[in-house]
């Protein structure tokens, strides 16, 4: 039932999204640069930049939603081995176990920053959430594209509303009305794309910061529940996996030394 309810939002997200696009390509883009952008430079950079824009969104959407966020995957004579240690440690009473060494859905050893995911029905590798709209779990592998889709969207859903803005205008002043596109269909997008550009706004700070601080989003609520507590004993909560701003940012994009931004954008 959930599951299926993370498919329909997910077809609602790409309907919606391929709504927009293309009254754009069709009706805003024509109406602002006119129905020959090859023929001026104005033209050519607005097609180019909207054409980059839309792919690297749609590629990073697609990528994201297809690539395995990541599962534990041990041999079966290390997953025995590590059954064993676990069960005899516990036996002997031993209370360096933490609970969450040990999967009690999957049966199964769980890695350190692996979560269960009781939609996926399955542990996932550094777990960052179970998005609906790409209808699978964000995780250690396929958190990236999740990132970088964000980026796009926001980017290109601000471009889109500024050119958007000139035929919005155009509803409330009287003119001939020269868009090939209804005025419904101006006026209901327009309001779509500022309420989704907002949305994917504080996605984006939202994303940007954990990632600064070298958390998920699971640890990042997890953190302040330890941190409150922490505040009562006086102590400070210690986050192991923050390296400092730029070794964090590195470490996500899993692109060590590289400075080239296009290694970066796919
Ligand atoms: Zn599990
Ligand atoms: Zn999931």
């Amino acid at each position: 039932m959930v599951r299926s309810s993370g498919l329909l939002l997910a077809t609602v997200g790409v309907v919606g999204t391929l709504w927009c696009v293309g009254l754009h390509f069709v009706a805003v883009l024509p109406h602002f640069v006119g129905h020959r952008p090859l023929e001026s430079l104005a033209g050519l950079c607005h097609l180019a930049f909207s054409v980059f824009l839309a792919h690297g969104g749609f590629y990073n959407y697609f990528k994201c939603m297809y690539t395995p966020p990541g599962s534990p995957s041990l041999s079966e004579a290390k997953e025995k081995q590590l059954e064993s240690l676990l069960f005899n440690r516990r036996s002997a009473g031993l209370k360096d176990i933490k609970h969450n060494a040990w999967c009690r859905k999957c049966e199964k050893p769980k890695p350190k920053r692996a979560h269960h995911c009781s939609i996926c029905k399955k542990c996932i590798l550094g777990m960052d959430h179970h998005c609906p709209w790409v209808w699978t779990c964000v995780g250690q592998n396929n958190q990236k594209y999740f990132f970088l889709f964000l980026l796009y969207a926001w980017m290109g859903s601000f471009y889109g509303l500024v050119m958007m803005s000139y035929p919005f205008m155009e509803l409330f002043i009287y003119k001939p009305w020269e868009i090939n596109a209804s005025r419904e269909s101006i006026f209901f997008s327009w309001i779509v794309i500022l309420f989704g550009n907002c949305a994917v706004a504080a996605m984006v700070i939202f994303q940007g910061y954990i990632i600064s601080k070298g958390k998920t989003t699971l640890e990042f609520y997890q953190s302040r529940r330890l941190a409150k507590k922490g505040a009562v004993a006086e102590q400070e909560y210690f986050n192991e996996y923050d390296h400092g701003l730029r070794k964090n940012w590195e470490i996500f994009f899993e692109r060590k030394g590289s400075r080239c931004m296009g290694s970066l954008l796919m």
